[in-house]
């Protein structure tokens, strides 16, 4: 726990000192050693204001995932890559709202990410959508349409599991089947661990 702090307090001096400007970070929270890291791209406006991750409308689709696979939300450890809200100013409305993380955003984190899975050292990884399965994989040419589903071995017997990012289905409604079924290979696999 002390270790989380210190990686904690260091993310948050070497960001003051970024040009990333003054936002607030969202860390990462949850059991220590689980059976079940899950990593999600960064932080909307609920995680932000409550300074919590997969809270609101990503908590409730978090609950029902938990659900699915036969896990309380205390037994596992939730992350993102980006640990700050990446928003621009809507052309429409002129409000702050959500955008995809840039690439400078995702470098700045990602060391520290790394460092993250090391200490929390879970058995599984669950990556949410593309961001996080480049970011943990290493890969920057994979792509979660072609590994989906499919368990993937990492280094220290750690294994990777990618999904699509729950805001894919909304969006896609097409993949709402194909989400449910690999959830299903993922709580068989569970059951294996
Ligand atoms: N909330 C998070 O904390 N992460 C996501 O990827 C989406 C919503």
């Amino acid at each position: 726990m002390n270790q989380q702090i210190n990686l904690q307090e260091k993310m948050q001096k070497n960001f003051q000192c970024s040009n990333f400007g003054e936002k607030k970070l969202v860390f990462g929270e949850g059991a220590q050693m689980p059976v079940l890291m899950m990593i999600g791209e960064a932080p909307g406006g609920d995680e932000e204001k409550q300074g919590r991750p997969f809270v609101g409308k990503a908590g409730k689709n978090l609950s029902s995932f938990l659900e699915v696979i036969g896990l309380e939300r205390e037994e596992i450890y939730i992350s993102n890559v980006v640990k700050l809200r990446p928003t621009k100013s809507s052309p429409k409305t002129g409000k702050e709202v959500n955008r995809p993380p840039s690439k400078e955003e995702i470098a700045f984190f990602l060391p520290y990410l790394m460092e993250e899975i090391q200490l929390i050292a879970p058995k599984m990884i669950v990556t949410l959508g593309n961001v996080p399965l480049k970011a943990v994989s290493g890969d920057n040419n994979v792509t979660i349409g072609e590994v989906h589903g499919k368990p993937y071995n990492l280094e220290e017997e750690r294994v990777l599991f990618p999904l699509y990012h729950p805001a894919a289905i909304i969006y896609n409604r097409a993949l709402s089947q194909v989400y449910q079924e690999d959830l299903a290979i993922l709580k068989e696999f569970l059951g294996t661990l």
